[in-house]
């Protein structure tokens, strides 16, 4: 009985392909497509359903343009699996719709291009999917989009929806250039992007808002240019006061994404304690031997004051991070910045840590220039001198580290205090800046320039 029904599937797909191959030339003239991989790598799957209230129209992904094929009008489910390579598909009754798809196959919404919608496995996406057989019958699940409604699926994801409409309109232009820049990331397993933070967070349909969907129509297609070109649009969540140059960060300089200082960061301190033990737990992660953590000391600060190096001295080897490879060893999360210091942790209450007091000027900069102030109560500032300086709270008495103090920057036993500002790599645009800019008044083009060099939104 199925074999009858799979051979009439057969002859009905030679009728009516030729009959779809005026709408070929329609498809090749619209525009790109990009693929963002839903289930890759270990998430693989080995069967999904897709449903439609439209129907379905099974066709090619041909490098970026989509290709019709085969329409399924009368199904509203289908039953997709990976068996021995082959993308099988079926209707729900499990009658048999097609043997293999094949790696370029892609299922769209019959209606999908009039904003039709697919839910894969229960999940509403704009776009199509495509499926790649992997092994063990295994695929890979690929949202087969256009740019703009995947900028609509990333937005409120990397900048929710009730901020102000200028700085969504900057994140919507930065999360448009940002995936134009790195389509193919993921081409070495047949996608482009994913859709965690290593590429930008995407829900899809289910990630989409008014405000959010208005600030992408609002920049329809624009990106940031830089010679023309469109450039590696980085962002962040908060800059403490300064962005960073690509090269103190990374290792390449670009043009564009130079150090600002930041007139706009609202204020993000963050701080945390880091046990020699866990210290070291996380260099023999990374590969290092240090043995036993002896000492920890900041080594060095790039111009904007954040720590461009770490020494940390074990009894093994002496390991030095350096740059972003601090927060990558030591955990993005925990070590939030580079803008920070160092105290000794302590539990028995802050009374017993050091506490530290900065004029932001560290480094290469001369210690003649450094200026340190106090404000009162009245607001009025008054010029002091950082060495020998105390302070108190009427209960404890500490001493304000000056910024020249070796001792104040090492730390020797047991736990590090991480006391610093700031969220992220510092390189590009910082989100809570752009927010508190678009509050102050400036529009998204203004935002954007401030934060990218010599670039040109268009
Ligand atoms: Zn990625």
């Amino acid at each position: 009985m199925k074999h009858v029904r799979f051979t009439i599937m057969i002859i009905m797909f030679a009728l009516i392909l030729p009959l779809c191959s005026g709408y070929q030339v329609e498809a090749a003239s619209k525009r790109d497509y990009l693929k963002i991989g839903l289930k890759v790598g270990s998430n693989c799957v080995s069967t999904a359903t897709l449903k439609s209230d439209q129907g379905f129209l099974l066709g090619t992904i041909d490098g970026r343009r989509f290709e019709e094929g085969m329409p399924l009008p009368a199904y509203n489910e289908i039953a997709i699996s990976s068996e021995n390579g082959n993308i099988v598909v079926r209707d729900m009754d499990g009658v048999l719709l097609s043997a293999d798809m094949g790696s370029s196959g892609c299922i769209m919404p019959a209606d999908y291009e009039d904003e039709g919608i697919l839910y894969y496995d229960g999940t509403p996406y704009r776009g199509g999917i495509q499926f790649l057989a992997k092994s063990n019958n295994s695929m890979a699940v690929i949202n087969v989009i256009r740019l703009e409604h995947y900028v609509y699926g990333v937005l409120n994801s990397e900048l929710g929806y009730t901020n102000p409409k200028e700085a969504l309109k900057a994140q919507a232009v930065v999360a448009r250039s940002y995936a134009e820049q790195n389509l193919g990331k993921h081409s070495a397993d047949g996608f482009d992007l994913c859709t965690s933070t290593h590429c930008q967070v995407y829900k899809g349909y289910s990630g989409e808002y008014d405000a959010t969907n208005k600030a992408t129509d609002e920049t329809e297609g624009e990106l940031l240019l830089y010679d023309g070109e469109p450039v590696s649009a980085f962002y962040f969540k908060n800059s403490g006061g300064y962005t960073q140059n690509s090269e103190d960060v990374w290792s390449g300089k670009l043009p564009y994404l130079r150090a600002v200082k930041d007139e706009y960061s609202p204020s993000y301190p963050w701080s945390t304690s880091l046990s020699f033990e866990i210290i070291k737990t996380k260099l023999e992660s990374a590969g290092f031997s240090p043995g036993t953590i002896e000492s920890v000391s900041i080594n060095g600060y790039n111009n904007t004051g954040a720590v461009s190096e770490l020494k940390i001295v074990g009894s093994g080897a002496t390991v030095y991070l350096k740059k972003e490879n601090i927060r990558n060893v030591l955990g993005a999360t925990i070590v939030k910045s580079n803008m920070f210091t160092l105290g000794k942790g302590s539990s028995s209450g802050a009374g017993n840590g050091t506490w530290n007091i900065s004029n932001g000027l560290k480094g290469s900069e001369s210690s003649a220039n450094a200026k340190l102030y106090v404000i009162g109560d009245s607001g009025k500032a008054k010029k002091i001198d950082a060495d020998g300086l105390y302070g108190s709270n009427g209960q404890v008495t500490i001493v304000l580290g000056s910024r020249s103090s070796e001792s104040s920057q090492t730390v020797t036993t047991g736990t590090v205090e991480f006391n610093g500002y700031g969220y992220g790599h510092g390189v590009g645009m910082p989100q809570d800046s752009a927010v508190e800019m678009a509050k102050q008044g400036f529009d998204y083009k203004e935002i954007l320039e401030y934060f990218f060099a010599d670039i040109e939104v268009e």
